[in-house]
Order: C-alpha cells, then sequence, then structure tokens
C-alpha cells in the first residue's frame, strides 16, 4: 500500500507554512506553496513535503482554488478507490459508535471524516451527496459505486447546488446517482416522523446536526408534564414536535417562513400532536417585542414553561460578531421575560465566529438585565455525526445550553 516516492508530484511548502499542517490542518492555501516539482494536473493527487522535504500528507490539488492542495491522508498511500472504501468504512464505524440505531444521519461529513470536499447524507434509505472540490467531484461515480456497496441504498442523489462549487470552478449539477425515489422520503429522527422532499430547491429539509439535541430537550420538557413550550426559529419543527411528542401541554411555532410552518403542522399531523400544536408566521424579533413590551404598571405575566431558541447563524463573518451578539442578547431577554420561575430556556448559537464561552455571556448579560438567575442543566454541541475535530477549527460550530431559570 506504500506510496513510492516518486509517485506523485510533490507540493513544497514555504518556510513556516507546515506548522498547520502539521498540527492536523488538511487544507494548503495557495500562499503557502514554494513550488511544485511536476506538472500536475488539477484534481489529481499530490503529496505535500515541507520546505526540509519532511512528508507531510497526500491530497487533491486544484490550481484554480484557493486551497491549493485539500489533504486526505497523512501518510503515504494511494488516494484509490481502496483508499475511499477504508475511509467511508470508518465513518460508517464512527456513526455506529456514536449514533446507535439512528437510521438518518450525516454519513459524511467532509473534513471532519479526512474527506474535505465530501458531504454524505442518509435519509432512511436514500443517501444524499455533495462534493465541493475538483478532486472528490471527479471521483463521484467511484464514490457512489462504493456508497452503494457499502450501504445498498433504495438511491443516490447528487445535491451539487451549493454556491461553493464556483470556488472550484465547479457547475452546478443535480440529478440521481444511482436508483430514484418518487416523492417525499420517510425519515424517522428519535421516533419523530418526517416527510422530507430531497430534491426541491432550496433545502434537504432537516437539521441532522441537532439529532441528539431533540432527544435531550424533549427528555428535559418530559420531565415538565403539560408544559406550554414556545419553539422559536422553529423551521418545520425540529424541537416543538420532540416537545409534543415528549407529553407538552401545548407548543407554539414561530418563525417568519410560511412554508416552513406549512411543514411544521403537516409534520404535526403526521406525528398525531396537532391538536396540542399552534403555529404563527412573524419575525421573531418582533414577536418577542410585542409579547414582552408593556406600560409603566401593567405587569408582565410569563406564560411559559420552556422555550427553544434555535436561530440561523446570525454571522458569516468575524466582523459582523458585535452585531450578532446584539441580536443574540435581544432575543435571550425577551425569552427569559417570558419564561416563568423554574422555566426552560433551550438555546442554540451554529455561528462559528461566536464560540460557547461568548455565547454564555452573552445569555448571562441578557439574564442579569431580566434579573433572572439562571442553572445550568446541559450543554449541547453537534451530533456526533458531525464530528469536531478540535485541529480543524471550521469542524465546530454548534453550541447550546439549556438553562432553568432559579425560581
Ligand atoms: N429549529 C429548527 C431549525 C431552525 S433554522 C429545526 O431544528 O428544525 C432557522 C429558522 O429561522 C429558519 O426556518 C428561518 O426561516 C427562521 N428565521 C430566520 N430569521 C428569522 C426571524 N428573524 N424571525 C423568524 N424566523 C426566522
Amino acid at each position: 500500500m506504500a506510496l513510492p516516492d516518486a509517485t506523485y508530484p510533490t507540493v513544497l511548502l514555504r518556510p513556516g507554512e507546515a506548522d498547520r499542517v502539521v498540527a492536523g490542518h488538511p487544507w494548503v492555501y495557495a500562499g503557502a506553496v514554494l513550488r511544485v516539482t511536476r506538472p500536475v494536473a488539477d484534481g489529481d493527487p499530490v503529496q505535500v513535503k515541507d520546505h526540509r522535504q519532511r512528508f507531510l500528507g497526500v491530497g487533491f490539488y486544484n490550481s484554480g482554488s484557493q486551497l491549493r492542495v485539500r489533504l486526505l491522508s497523512r501518510v503515504r498511500e494511494p488516494l484509490d478507490e481502496a483508499f475511499f472504501e477504508r475511509r467511508l468504512r470508518e465513518a460508517w464505524a464512527v456513526r455506529e459508535r456514536h449514533l446507535p440505531g439512528a437510521t438518518s444521519m450525516r454519513l459524511v461529513n467532509a473534513e471532519s471524516d479526512q474527506l474535505s470536499g465530501l458531504i454524505v447524507d442518509r435519509y432512511g434509505d436514500v443517501l444524499v451527496m455533495q462534493t465541493s472540490s475538483l478532486g472528490m467531484d471527479r471521483r463521484k461515480k467511484m464514490i457512489a459505486g462504493l456508497l452503494g456497496r457499502i450501504f445498498s441504498p433504495r438511491a443516490i442523489l447528487e445535491r451539487n447546488d451549493s454556491a461553493g462549487r464556483r470556488f472550484e470552478g465547479l457547475p452546478e449539477s443535480q440529478g440521481w446517482l444511482a436508483g430514484k425515489t418518487e416523492g417525499d422520503v420517510a425519515v424517522e429522527l428519535n421516533g419523530v416522523r418526517f416527510q422530507v422532499d430531497l430534491l426541491s430547491g432550496h433545502k434537504t429539509g432537516l437539521y441532522l446536526d441537532q439529532q441528539v439535541n431533540y432527544a435531550r430537550v424533549a427528555e428535559l420538557i418530559a420531565r415538565m408534564p403539560g408544559a406550554q413550550v414556545l419553539d422559536a426559529f422553529s423551521f418545520i419543527g425540529g424541537f416543538g414536535l420532540h416537545a409534543a411528542r415528549a407529553g407538552a401541554g401545548h407548543v407554539h411555532f414561530v418563525d417568519q417562513s410560511e412554508e416552513a410552518l406549512a411543514g411544521a403542522k403537516r409534520h404535526a399531523e403526521l406525528n398525531g400532536v396537532a391538536a396540542r400544536c399552534s403555529f404563527e408566521t412573524a419575525n421573531v424579533f418582533d414577536w418577542f417585542k410585542g409579547r414582552t413590551q408593556r406600560g409603566p404598571h401593567e405587569q408582565l405575566v410569563p406564560p411559559f414553561d420552556a422555550v427553544v431558541l434555535d436561530p440561523p447563524s446570525f454571522t458569516r463573518s468575524r466582523a459582523a460578531v458585535l452585531d450578532a451578539l446584539r441580536g443574540y442578547k435581544e432575543i435571550h431577554l425577551r425569552a427569559l421575560k417570558l419564561l416563568k420561575p423554574g422555566g426552560l430556556l433551550a438555546t442554540f448559537c451554529c455561528s462559528h465566529h461566536v464560540d460557547a464561552v461568548t455565547f454564555q455571556d452573552v445569555i448571562l448579560a441578557a439574564a442579569a438585565d431580566a434579573h433572572r438567575l439562571l442553572r445550568r442543566v446541559a450543554s449541547f454541541q453537534q451530533s456526533p455525526d458531525h464530528p469536531v475535530l478540535p485541529a480543524i477549527p471550521e469542524t465546530e460550530y454548534l453550541k447550546g445550553y439549556a438553562f432553568e431559570v432559579v425560581g
């Protein structure tokens, strides 16, 4: 299996550029490259060495991308079909170990699984594949063949319509790589049923990264039988549906997308909990304002036993972090005002640029303003099918907490 030193062209790094790679990061930026020893075609394998010729790893090359090399392995080995089979089986073993019994999950999460440029989601017996690097894109038929052999899915769908592909010079592309399904695909997360439209334009429809957190928040809500729950930024209702199934007395779903709420309603019916659910299309910021503003002598009677806050990322860049923090503080302040003493706040942040400590600081600042003392009862991160490799900070983005309002 060893790769003869002469097999792949060598990308030599400038002095000082190897440290990050040595520490475990798989990206080699264009500016880090000193020279390439032989001509290499875009999408082909190369080996990477530091300026002293010390071997660092093998990966795919693309002269058209700022990510000049994406390393896939730190040992001398050919990046052939057998390599991909080993990597896919390793990724599957991680899911089997940490998400036992799950039937839908992210099977391959790019850098998290040492497969930069490849994402594979499993929705029941259908696989959805995305390739975002040229090297991976070239090999998608071979990878789909392996996925077919290892997982025997009913169908494999390519959903390569993400904007990121243009950074690699790749066109959008979508269609069946194997088999075919008609209509929605039935999916279960923690026993809650969903119908997902894998083909439709905008999203595959489920937040698989919250799978474990849905179950954990539902467990906390099950300890408060009959709870009045608010699911803010509900989308199709991942948290609220789990809460209703766990015994909530009522769940109110709020989202600005009418389409998302129509989905939440359909799913409430599918799971037999619609009678205990209500749905409201609104901007959560405005909705919170309307529900918390009072005149000087009016008292606000908090209506909720539990509030779930799962907003989209408020910032995609480091520069906009301060604005994002203001947004996070505002929704927490208002949410805390609407919570009864002893109530539960489950809150999430998927901004990569806001870390867990900063996120908690913002919540505490909001709690101080709302004159509430909080007891932290759980900390959350992304589900284990989105593995966090601390050497690759980009692999960590989702964090969350559950707090009780000290009565
Ligand atoms: N909790 C959901 C995922 C939420 S995704 C789940 O687990 O399935 C974020 C959602 O927030 C999207 O559905 C989006 O429509 C909604 N959203 C974004 N900004 C909003 C705003 N200002 N007011 C209300 N909804 C908003």
